[in-house]
């Protein structure tokens, strides 16, 4: 066993996929799947189904990876030619194989439709290939050997592609890959790239074996952390681990998941251990907050329910916002954030309210309220706070960084409230 990663390359195939209508989705799948492994993908392609296209294609791939996976073209139509076109790059034959022929004849008897003559196509193999069965559909996949290298053809149909991944590619990569791997992410809210890089810059690894990546969003850090072992998984774990533990100390405050979480599961878990319900009054975001929430399945146990109150008449007459607040301080400010939720608060009888009003842009910006400004207030019974932002970027960035800073404010009331309830126990 060589400890050097394949060379790995996807080519996905279809003329649909070169239009603007259809994405290449595959390739994400089979990515992330090796990603799992710690396998990284060196080359994509898309190329159409046209016969020489797809033939130079795989020609180039042979020539430079060691394992080549290719999706769809292996239907019964004239246009799918993936078997066609990989057997020509290996110079082999394809042999009619009759135990796939009887397979789809009885998928078709067993569905009560004749078989269309074009399926005859789908029984033709590449000589010497293993065949993946297709649970969910006509055409089988296959696993070609060439002396070091593999070439696996996967359908196009991502509902018979998965499938067919999980049960005969992924165990087989799985232990046929030459090493180990663990992998582990930290996830950052509140703080920016270059204060957590200020924070770790002593603890960036030097062993070979381990490897850290920053990756940032609006409103989020995350760092990935990979570590490899050419003996076993818990070698590569207990590498992982410690150098996890030593940035989680420097960390801490801003860390908020180790295990792959979104921030809104985060929260939502946080509030259904404490029996606390939550709603939300939503201008400047628009919705983006109560749609994070409610992307988590089971969150009707904790969030009631929200608002956008986008007029100055829906704050005032749905919210109870004073009139005279927004006269004196404008819609954008700490007072009518905090009337918000304190109205929303009240309306849905929750324990916690979260208001939020800002200037998305890109229009509407003064000197004194520029574009990006943002108040976001709680509301609880352990009293009220609010918090005033200027966030960069555009609507769409604004819009998420107030999201996600509602729910870092929610976030920290519910972990102090509970270091309070843990030291009244103790006291
Ligand atoms: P079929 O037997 O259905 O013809 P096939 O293996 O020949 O399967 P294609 O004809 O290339 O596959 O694609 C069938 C359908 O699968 C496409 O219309 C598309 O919806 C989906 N598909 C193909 N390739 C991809 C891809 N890379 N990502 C996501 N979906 C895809
Ligand atoms: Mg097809």
């Amino acid at each position: 066993m060589t400890s050097a990663p394949p060379t790995i390359e996807i080519i996905a195939v279809g003329t649909e996929l070169l239009t603007p209508h259809y994405q290449d989705t595959n390739s994400l799948f089979i990515t992330q799947r090796l990603n799992d492994l710690g396998l990284s993908v060196r080359f994509k392609s898309i190329v159409g189904d046209g016969a020489e296209d797809l033939e130079s294609c795989v020609q180039t791939a042979l020539k430079r990876s060691d394992w080549i996976f290719t999706t769809g073209g292996l239907g019964p139509t004239e246009d799918d030619r993936t078997r066609e076109a990989v057997a020509a790059a290996l110079g082999r034959e394809l042999i009619f194989c009759p135990d796939i022929l009887h397979g789809i004849e009885s998928l078709f008897n067993k569905m009560g439709v004749p078989m269309s003559s074009s399926n005859r196509k789908q029984a033709y193999i590449i000589q010497d290939a293993e065949i993946l069965a297709n649970k969910n559909g006509t055409a089988p996949g296959l696993w070609v050997t060439e002396k070091e290298q593999r070439i696996i053809l996967l359908p196009g149909p991502p509902r018979e592609l998965e499938p067919m991944f999980a049960a005969s590619v992924w165990p087989r990569i799985q232990t046929e890959r030459s090493f180990y791997q663990a992998h582990k992410v930290l996830k950052m809210v509140g703080t920016g790239e270059s204060s957590v890089e200020s924070l770790i810059s002593d603890l960036h690894p030097h062993d070979p074996r381990l490897n850290l990546t920053m990756l940032s969003s609006p409103g989020q850090i995350e760092i990935h952390l990979t570590a490899r072992s050419d003996h076993n998984e818990n070698e590569a774990k207990e590498l992982v681990e410690e150098l996890a533990e030593n940035l989680q100390m420097r960390l801490q405050p801003y860390l908020f998941s180790t295990a792959g979480e979104e921030l809104e599961e985060v929260v939502g878990r946080s509030l259904l251990q404490k029996h606390m319900s939550l709603a939300v009054a939503e201008s400047c975001t628009g919705g983006l907050l109560g749609h994070r929430i409610t992307q988590v399945p089971g969150s009707s146990r904790y969030f009631l329910g929200g608002v956008q109150a986008y007029s100055n008449q829906l704050k005032i007459e749905l919210l109870r916002v004073p009139e005279q607040q927004i006269i004196q301080y404008g819609a954008v400010s700490a007072e009518v954030a905090q009337s918000m939720a304190a109205g929303i608060r009240n309306l849905a009888h929750a324990n916690y309210g979260l208001g939020i009003t800002g200037i998305a842009g890109p229009d509407g910006g003064t000197p004194e309220k520029p574009v990006g400004l943002v108040y976001i207030a709680l509301e609880s019974d352990h009293g009220s706070v609010c918090e005033r932002s200027v966030f960069p970027g555009n609507r769409d960035g604004i819009k998420r960084r107030a999201s996600q800073k509602a729910l870092d404010i929610l976030r920290k009331q519910l972990s102090s409230s509970s270091r309070e309830d843990a030291e009244r126990l103790d006291g």
